[in-house]
């Protein structure tokens, strides 16, 4: 007899807990079934080295900003450890000599910063942060929209488009014309009718290649800084980047022990193998081993290629549907590489390896849009960059528990190598790549390669085979502008719901993904409770007619 509960949850990474943990608040009995021995996903601290388990590392994402405050309420995270410290100011040390920090909410010291490379600059800079505060306030309340599926005559979808427009009525020619722009410029022409400086423009451009299989030249690129920059979803500001009180894991830890309080079975080391189908409806799951476990409601938080093609089959979806899937872009040539260091890197710009506020924040690589630009194209054209672009951080600036008193964890983002490196190991040249990364920040930290301690690089390949992250894509998918809002993940399937009645979709491959912010999954939870409702609306409304 396969085990029944009302809903199982495919993939016990942060999303998959979120929707876990509203389905089983909601009163149905849940699941979550995670292949790997632990949850979390990319939300993940480890410790990668056994001969030195003592330092903990936050092994693929690193930085939160994007959870909503309702989910941080309603699921009561912080009770259950869900702890942001707010990060320093970006931080770039130039080769040619000096530094520049930005920080999120010192305009007055953002002034003197900038003043120092442009004074041109700087006086734009409050224009430039109003800008993005009004356009952050369309976007944002965005992401926590379930996005209609545009051109459907469904009345439930017409009643979407219709709501969406009513929303927006407010809007301006003018506004329209900047959303416009953003969604369609690459962050470099964008930054370049702004600013003059390259040192600020390559800071600002950061955001905009985050993840991205693009360089800052690239159209798209202005979006992916906006949706790296907005700070309120319509329900409340969001902190700005922070990081979490035992790296990205805490925050997995938090929503687990939510889930759990709401009664959730969480069951690690159950990988599964197959969807269950009959007729239109997903019924249940096949683990690797055979057992099977059925349910009304099943959420998938995996890849979309992994659920949809491996685990459901085309035969049982629309040729349409499978179609895109099977064209959905997911490709990243990010490598993450994490260091232990005896020492806080001594920086010639700003000398000194005992804590100070430049340490605190993100140590970039990303010395101008050129430098990132190279970087882009030398992957493109198949080779790994030979001066690769960094966002680095060093959390134990805040979190000592990380690893023993007086060293540190460095965290390394780091872009990009070629995109077809998620089919092979391609070993030896990553630790050649990660040779070349120390070696830039060495350039400008000259203790920095002596101090480290230990390191671990993550590339494509292992990210796909160990975390589920089809071709090392960090967000299940491209940010690319024709795979978001109702195209994400595939046009008329948008709203969390799916070809099969009874299967929900809730990974970061959905809208408002990716990012730890767990919106794909309260998304994916909400539209399977809501379904569950109107079912039992038209039971009794069946009923009464019947009985009249
Ligand atoms: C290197 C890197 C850096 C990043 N940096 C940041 C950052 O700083 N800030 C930020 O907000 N976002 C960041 N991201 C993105 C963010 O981490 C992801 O978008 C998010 O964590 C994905 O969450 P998810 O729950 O949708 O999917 P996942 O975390 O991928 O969870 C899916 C889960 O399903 C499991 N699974 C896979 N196959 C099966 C199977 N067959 N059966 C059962 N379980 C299965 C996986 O093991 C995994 O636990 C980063 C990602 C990466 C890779």
């Amino acid at each position: 007899m396969a085990a029944t509960y009302d809903a199982i949850v495919v993939g016990g990474g942060h999303n998959g807990l979120v929707a876990a943990a509203y389905l089983a608040r909601s009163g149905a009995s849940t699941i979550v079934l995670e292949g790997r021995p632990k949850t979390g996903g990319a939300a993940t601290t480890e410790a990668p080295w056994p001969d030195a388990p003592e330092y903990q590392v936050t092994r693929l994402s690193y930085v939160m900003s994007l959870m909503p405050p309702t989910i941080i309420s309603e699921l009561d995270l912080a009770r259950h450890g869900y702890k942001i410290y707010p990060m320093g100011p970006y931080y770039q040390a130039f080769p040619e000599g000096g530094s520049i920090k930005l920080y999120a909410d010192d305009a007055k010291r953002n002034h003197e910063e900038v003043s120092r490379w442009s004074k041109k600059d700087a006086d734009a800079m409050p224009r430039w942060d109003a800008w993005l505060a009004g356009l952050a306030e369309v976007l944002g309340p965005l992401l926590l929209t379930v996005p209609p599926a545009i051109g459907s005559r469904r009345p439930r979808d017409l009643a979407g488009t219709l709501r969406l427009a009513w929303r927006h009525r407010g809007l301006d020619v003018r506004t329209i014309a900047d959303v416009t722009r953003l969604m369609t410029m690459s962050i470099a022409d964008l930054l370049d009718d702004w600013f003059e400086s390259p040192q600020v423009k390559g800071a600002l451009a950061v955001n905009g290649v985050i993840g991205t299989w693009a360089g800052p030249y690239s159209p798209g690129t202005a979006y992916v800084m906006a949706h790296h920059s907005i700070g309120d979803v319509g329900d409340g500001h969001l902190g700005n980047w922070g990081f979490a009180d035992g790296g990205m894991g805490g925050v997995s830890a938090a929503i687990e022990a939510a889930a759990r309080a709401h009664g959730v079975a969480i069951r690690t080391g159950s990988r599964v193998a197959r969807l269950i189908i009959e007729g239109d409806r997903a019924v249940g799951v096949i683990l690797d081993n055979g057992e099977e476990l059925r349910a009304q409601v099943i959420v998938s938080t995996l890849h979309p290629r992994t659920v949809f093609l491996e685990q459901v089959g085309s035969e049982y979806l629309p040729d349409s549907f499978v179609s895109d899937i099977e064209h959905w872009k997911t490709r990243s040539g990010v490598v993450k590489i994490n260091l232990a260091l005896a020492e806080l890197p001594d920086f010639t710009a700003d000398p000194g390896s005992q804590l100070q506020e430049h340490h605190t924040g993100s140590v970039e690589m990303a010395p101008s849009m050129e430098y990132m630009e190279r970087a882009f194209q030398d992957a493109r054209n198949g080779r790994p960059a030979q001066f690769p672009f960094s966002d680095g951080v060093i959390p134990t600036t805040f979190d000592t528990k990380l690893c023993p008193e007086g060293s540190h964890i460095m965290s390394l983002f780091t872009q990009w190598v070629p995109a077809d490196w998620s089919e092979k190991p391609h070993t030896g040249e990553l630790e050649a790549y990660a040779d070349r990364m120390i070696d830039c920040y060495n350039e400008l930290a000259p203790n920095f390669t002596a101090s480290i301690l230990h390191r671990d690089i993550v590339g494509p390949y292992q990210m796909e085979q160990e975390y589920g992250l089809v071709g090392g894509n960090i967000f299940h998918g491209e940010l690319s502008l024709e795979q978001l809002f109702h195209m994400r993940p595939a046009p008329g399937y948008a709203d969390y719901r799916t070809p099969l009645t009874g299967l929900y979709y809730g990974s970061s491959a959905t809208h408002a993904g990716g990012g730890v912010c767990g919106i794909p999954g309260w998304q994916a939870a909400r539209a399977a409770i809501a379904d569950k409702k109107a079912a039992r609306r038209s039971r009794q409304l069946h009923r009464l007619t019947r009985r009249a």
